[in-house]
């Protein structure tokens, strides 16, 4: 790969991502959740290795929502307070997208993300906020998902179409591949169409269809129906109509405009974010040949301080190479242990100056964050919860921290926090639960090193991979978890962690996961937790080794560079 940097006007082959959110930092909202979290770890790889990548997102001039809880746990939404122009630099080139009749108008703010080695990988910011659109049109970049699907296809325009146009201004004119990350920038396609109708106009639709495959990647990202985007075909013809006729019916199928389908069609590499999802996805639209690429997490990015300056003793190439983390093996537990103890101080310390909770230092403590939404059953451990209260009884003592905000418009995520609170309440007595405000990725620094196991309770097999368990074992957190998406790969029994439940069941029944949840605690996790401090040990120490060397983002780089950018 290429390590030095390239001057502005001279532009070097590029891979192009594209993503409807990027999470770069905690004080940039663009991000909503694992989605825009992955894009960046992608990005912060890529700026390590030095691999030539340019990264394409929307403004979201207005912040992606911040989270209040009243004390009944109804959250309250406020709008994250942020200046672009705080972060980043305003480029000169405009470019616009018809709509309509008429032509919005889109202005890039660029963002240098600085790998370890100086290597600079640049993001644009796609802004319609101009004088010279109207009202509305300079909404469009304001929100993340937010409005209605005439909203969500405007913006989709603006990235999908405005990206390639804007890349093209800003003068990489030699992406080599075009990397859709999810369905929302699927109209590249639509774009490309034309761009290779007018460069090749003795193409037949063959030729045109093989030309635009050549140039895309997909990576689908869920296999929950809603995380599909899919349009009315009058809404798509009446906003894509300065495309020709025969373009949007190229694109739109029975069911209208179908942003899988459409990336699907035109992609020539296609993957899922795990093993199972890649199986789970060639279920949903057979006949494409979907790959799968298990997704990781930046190991510099998600490593609490403690444990940084342990691996800094012991490993030294780790931070430019993370397979070096399989030497951990090596170091001794009682200094796992004490790095472990140190971010639980601060993650305690932080709870009780919160919430004033009498959280301690030594007890059993479970965590649990994550974006707030059904199938990922945030409540499935107080199903029970005189069951629980037998458990700490008999067994010893648990508190647990959670944190997830509920996407602004998902009534049943509401719910479930809702629900939380009353089992806060009901289990005051026994068990200590606090419930943090607006989870991000700041928060989720402290949280996910501070306790001693990463709960995951996902509804199989709904889980396309998840990501904080692998950020848990970074810090020598195992997971407790369903086997469902990378804990499928990544759970050997008694070694990195542990399983609910067994692979067989499916799809998952709440109450026997529920039954398999408490059963594994009370008979297995508990017991050695607190009477077999050496073997709890051991199991961080293989959850870092085993794992952290294999789920990070400079290993899933390495595969998208193999199978899908330079193949
Ligand atoms: C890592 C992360 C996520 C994604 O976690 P999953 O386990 O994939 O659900 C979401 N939000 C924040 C703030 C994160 O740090």
């Amino acid at each position: 790969m290429s390590t030095d940097n390239h001057s502005r006007t001279e532009r070097d082959i590029r891979i192009a991502l594209l993503s409807m959110e990027i999470g770069i930092d905690h004080e940039m909202p663009t991000y909503g959740g694992g989605l825009g979290i992955l894009a960046g770890d992608i990005l912060r790889s890529c700026a390590d290795v030095g691999v030539p990548i340019v990264a394409v997102t929307l403004a979201i001039n207005k912040g992606s929502a911040s989270q209040k809880l009243d004390d009944e746990g109804n959250q309250i939404e406020l709008p994250a307070d942020w200046r672009i122009d705080d972060f980043t630099t305003l480029m000169a080139p405009r470019v616009s997208v018809p709509v309509e009749d008429r032509e919005v108008k889109i202005q890039a703010w660029e963002y240098l993300m600085t790998g370890i080695g100086g290597y600079q990988v640049p993001v644009y910011f796609l802004d319609t906020n101009l004088f010279e659109n109207s009202a509305s049109d300079r909404e469009i970049t304001y929100y993340l998902y937010g409005g209605d699907e005439r909203y969500r296809l405007l913006q989709e325009i603006v990235l999908g179409i405005g990206g390639v146009r804007m890349l093209d201004a800003l003068g990489y004119t030699n992406i080599r591949k075009y990397h859709l990350n999810e369905g929302h920038s699927a109209l590249v396609a639509l774009e490309l169409i034309k761009k290779v109708k007018e460069d090749n106009p003795e193409y037949n639709d063959e030729q045109i269809l093989e030309s635009v495959r050549k140039k895309c990647i997909f990576t689908t990202h869920t296999p929950v129906q809603a995380g599909h985007d899919r349009f009315p075909e009058q809404l798509a013809k009446s906003l894509l109509r300065g495309f020709g006729n025969g373009e949007i019916d190229e694109i739109c199928h029975e069911d209208g405009l179908n942003m899988t389908l459409l990336a699907l069609k035109y992609s020539e590499y296609i993957n899922g974010v795990a093993k199972k999802h890649g199986e789970v996805s060639r279920n949903m639209f057979p006949g494409y040949p979907i790959d799968s690429i298990t997704n990781g997490v930046h190991h510099v990015f998600w490593t609490t301080e403690s444990f940084c300056k342990l691996y800094d003793k012991y490993i030294s190439g780790w931070r430019k190479d993370p397979f070096d983390l399989r030497y951990v093996i090596s170091i001794p537990k009682k200094e796992i242990v004490q790095a472990h103890a140190e971010a639980k101080r601060l993650l305690i310390d932080l709870v009780n100056a919160r919430h004033g909770t009498g959280m301690d230092y030594d007890t059993f403590t479970i965590g649990f964050a994550r974006r707030v939404t059904g199938y990922k059953r945030p409540d499935l451990l107080f199903s029970n919860p005189d069951r629980l209260v037998d458990i700490v009884k008999n067994t010893g003592p648990i508190q647990v921290i959670l944190a997830g905000k509920a996407h602004p418009k998902d009534t049943g995520g509401k719910e479930l926090i809702k629900n939380i609170f009353v089992n806060i309440k009901r289990l005051k007595d026994d068990i200590k639960i606090v419930f943090l405000e607006n989870y991000d990725m700041e928060l989720a620094k402290f949280i996910i090193p501070g306790v001693d196991v990463w709960l995951n309770t996902p509804k199989r097999p709904l889980e396309a991979s998840g990501t904080s368990g692998m950020k848990a074992c970074l810090n020598g957190v195992p997971s407790l978890s369903i086997l469902d998406g990378w804990w499928l790969e990544g759970c050997i029994e008694g070694v990195t962690g542990w399983a609910i439940g067994s692979i067989a069941a499916e799809p998952s029944d709440d109450s026997k996961d529920a039954e398999d949840l408490y059963d594994k605690l009370e008979q297995v996790v508990l017991p050695m937790f607190y009477d077999n401090k050496d073997a709890w040990a051991r199991i961080m120490r293989y959850a870092i080794a085993f794992n952290s060397s294999f789920f990070n983002s400079h290993r899933m780089v390495q595969q998208y560079l193999l199978n899908a950018y330079f193949a």
